[in-house]
């Protein structure tokens, strides 16, 4: 397994797979690995005769407290990975990645900047020169000021403006994200159609823990108390399941009685609980086709996220 520190490096790489016509499948993760990076991996690995995968804490998607509290652990990292028959791990620095800013404190800065470019209903590419692995990506509002993107606007900017360098870096026919995050899954594929990526945006389901906990790196901040109360949502997530499952349409009816079932635990607070359409995220009153219901929660100030995808087509 080669593990590659810089774009140049990368692109060298690829090239060469390329060049015996190899197919190239990529797993971008922030790092700190647990089972469910190790599914979007598996699947990379049967589909692809290549496997990427990218650790990298991007800090234009944290605040700066986030992102220098984020678990990190690159050396055990480096060792899953190669257990799960990887041949690539990139891992660059921040300059790397951002080679027009100065400082981590600048992209911060950017953080507070909202693009004038904003736009509705369609990805914005800003452009600062000429090289492409330069661009930032404004996504569409209607996709990202809501749920995981209530708090922080310009979060799915960032995912996307990092993934979308990635992508140019390793440029891979089919890439890999987790269903746990269903938001930025829906918005990184429409950003590779209307972008004519030419890349597979492929989702990989939720792995959870037995008692039913979604995996996430962000639960290493949780004491095995809290880790336990918070197995609770996902109680309630199913519960709400099984009422569409049994014919309840009224999404009111469901919302009230997952969040009956999440308030029974009082050390989770729910911060949003809902139904909304698997292809727009907008809310829905009445369930006719795949929604999702969703749920996110605190735990002693920890926000966490879950979801059920129920597909009725
Ligand atoms: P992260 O390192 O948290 O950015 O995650 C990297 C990728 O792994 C993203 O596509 C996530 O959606 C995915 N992922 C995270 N947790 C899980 C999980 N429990 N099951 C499946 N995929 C996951």
């Amino acid at each position: 397994m080669e593990i590659i520190e810089t774009v140049k490096g990368a692109k060298v790489f690829i090239s060469e797979k390329r060049r015996s016509n190899k197919t190239i499948g990529f797993v971008p993760t922030l790092g700190f690995l647990h089972k469910g990076h190790q599914a979007l991996m598996e699947k990379a690995r049967q589909e692809n005769d290549i496997v990427a995968v990218s650790i990298f804490v991007n800090p234009l998607q944290f605040k700066r407290k986030q992102f220098e509290e984020y678990p990190r652990d690159l050396e055990r990292d480096k060792k899953i990975i190669d257990d799960m028959g990887v041949d690539m791990i990139f891992s660059p620095s921040v300059n790397e990645m951002y080679p027009s800013v100065d400082s981590i404190g600048e992209l911060f800065k950017l953080q507070l900047i909202e693009p004038d470019l904003v736009c509705d209903d369609m990805f914005v590419v800003e452009s600062n020169d000429e090289n492409e692995l330069d661009d930032f990506i404004i996504a569409p509002r209607d996709l990202t000021n809501k749920l995981d993107g209530k708090y922080f606007p310009w979060h799915f900017d960032a995912v996307a403006t990092i993934v979308h360098r990635l992508f140019k870096t390793i440029e891979p026919d089919r890439a890999y994200f987790g269903e746990k995050d269903f938001q930025q899954l829906l918005i990184l594929r429409e950003m590779a159609k209307e972008l004519w990526l030419d890349i597979e945006i492929k989702g990989v389901p939720t792995v959870r823990d037995s008692a039913g906990l979604a995996l996430s790196s962000r639960n290493s901040l949780l004491t095995t108390d809290q880790r336990h109360a918070a197995t609770i949502v996902y109680t309630a997530l199913k519960k709400g399941e099984e009422m569409i499952k049994n014919g309840e349409k009224e999404s009111e009816t469901i919302i009230s009685k997952i969040s009956d079932v999440i308030n029974s635990e009082p050390i989770v607070e729910i911060d949003f609980a809902g139904i909304v359409c698997a292809n727009t995220l907008e809310r829905v009153r009445t369930i006719n086709g795949n929604v999702i219901l969703y749920a996110s929660y605190f735990i002693n100030g920890i926000r966490l996220t879950d979801n059920i995808i129920v597909r009725l087509n």
